[in-house]
């Protein structure tokens, strides 16, 4: 079932026409839908019934706090990566139980917060990280519940930039280390070990990286546990991969990626840990924009949108696809062309597709790109000034804005003159 489809020759989110929303908001506007990320979160948790599982939602995917919010409802825990996302996840009511704490370079600040909330577990990713947060925890007489992310040095991840599980990656602790660090772990007072931890990638279309990773990390919670350690969590992470539209291979179906998880774990006596970002995310939004111009140059036209690079970052940064559809549906006669998306932004990375077929297209006409729902509008930016992309959260028939667009002068509010060119009293222009 998609819940971004055409009626009656128009694109809507489940029963809101985009175009009532690009009316109202204006554009660039990502436009979430309920049902999907509600459909999404369901159809991952149902695939692990009958095992103990926490499914910790990847905060960073989609941090805005309606999202964490309606997961929180269904049950969802958060994974989260600093502080801020700490924050967000509290504040949208998942309790400190159901957080877990991922990142290599959490600081001393960051760990007091989650001990404060009484998080579940610090997937910890250094020696050094460990001592550090040892201090914090003797500091406020308290013990911090631990994993290692270990690196299990399988290949998985359809991009350089989101393979994590190589030991050439900066991730987790190196295979042949994993055993010393955690009798290290055991010698520390503010230290309680609870679990093993990974995560091997992002996008992961097939599921033998999922598979080698398991087993690996199954015979080292043997190995732990002869040594004397208490494993009562695997955490395995995120990174199934989603379909963009230009998957050649589908990647793998919740359902198989549980069955194959519950397979592989029945003997192992743990609590399941899931991190899913993208798999709720990425499908359940899409970045609806407004066709500026078309500019029809030597060798190539351009269909030049509202929406840029600093909106969504991820065909500059991962080479990524998105599908792009007009909200018009083009009629059975509707003439072809082939553009170059581009956005405003003074950069030739802004470049959200090269050479691709679509409906032509005029000034004024509207577009979606699809599975925008993960690391967009959290990984935007307002570089050249383009103030940060707002964001609507539709349900059924409503829909509401859950992030505004910030005016110019609410940008400009934050900066100041230094005195030596400070024309004001209140260091403004
Ligand atoms: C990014 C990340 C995830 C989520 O990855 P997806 O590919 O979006 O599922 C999970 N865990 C960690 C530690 C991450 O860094």
């Amino acid at each position: 079932m998609r819940h971004f489809d055409y009626r009656n020759g128009e694109l809507y989110a489940e029963d809101v026409p985009l175009r009532a929303i690009a009316e109202t908001v204006g554009t660039p506007v990502y436009v979430y839908s309920t049902a999907t990320f509600e459909r999404h979160y369901s159809v991952f948790a149902d695939s692990f019934e009958g095992i103990n599982a926490l499914v910790a939602y990847s905060v960073k995917a989609n941090s805005n706090i309606a999202v964490l919010a309606t997961l929180a409802k269904l049950g969802a825990g958060a994974d989260v990566v600093s502080g801020g996302e700490l924050a967000r996840a509290l504040l949208a009511g998942i309790p400190g139980q159901k957080i877990v704490f991922s990142g290599v370079g959490k600081t001393k600040d960051e760990m007091r917060a989650a001990l404060r909330a009484n998080i579940r577990v610090f997937n910890v990713e250094s020696l050094a990280e460990l001592n550090a947060l040892n201090e914090v925890a003797v500091d406020m007489g308290r013990k911090a519940p631990i994993a290692f992310r270990v690196n299990p040095d399988v290949t998985a991840g359809g991009h350089a930039k989101i393979s994590t599980g190589k030991k050439e990656n900066k991730f987790g602790i190196a295979w042949p280390s994993a055993e010393a660090a955690y009798a290290h772990a055991a010698t520390l007072p503010g230290i309680e070990i609870v679990g093993v931890d990974v995560h091997i990638g992002s996008q992961i279309d097939q599921l033998a990286p999922f598979e080698a990773a398991i087993e690996k990390v199954g015979n080292l919670i043997s190995r732990l546990r002869e040594a004397g350690h208490t494993i009562k969590s695997f955490d395995i992470g995120g990174g199934l991969g989603i379909p963009y539209g230009d998957n050649t291979k589908a990647p793998p179906l919740p359902a198989e990626y549980g069955s194959l998880v519950k397979k592989l774990t029945r003997d192992m006596d743990v609590e399941m840990i899931f991190e899913p970002g993208r798999m709720i995310a990425g499908n359940s939004g899409v970045l609806l924009s407004e066709v500026l111009y078309v500019k029809n140059g030597e060798d190539r036209d351009f269909l030049i949108i509202d929406a840029a690079m600093n909106d969504l970052l991820r065909p500059a940064l991962y080479d990524a696809y998105h599908d792009i559809e007009p909200v018009k549906a083009p009629g059975p006669n509707a003439e072809e062309a082939t553009y170059d998306v581009v956005g405003p932004v003074c950069e030739s990375g802004d470049t959200f597709t090269k050479g691709r077929d679509m409906p032509a297209l005029e000034a004024g006409d509207l577009v979606v790109l699809h599975s925008a729902g993960a690391y967009g509008a959290a990984q935007s930016s307002q570089y050249n000034t383009r103030p940060l992309t707002p964001e609507v959260m539709v349900k059924g028939d409503r829909f509401e804005v859950i992030r505004e667009r910030p005016k110019i002068e609410e940008i400009l509010k934050s900066e100041r003159l230094p005195s030596w060119l400070n024309r004001s009293p209140r260091g403004q222009l």
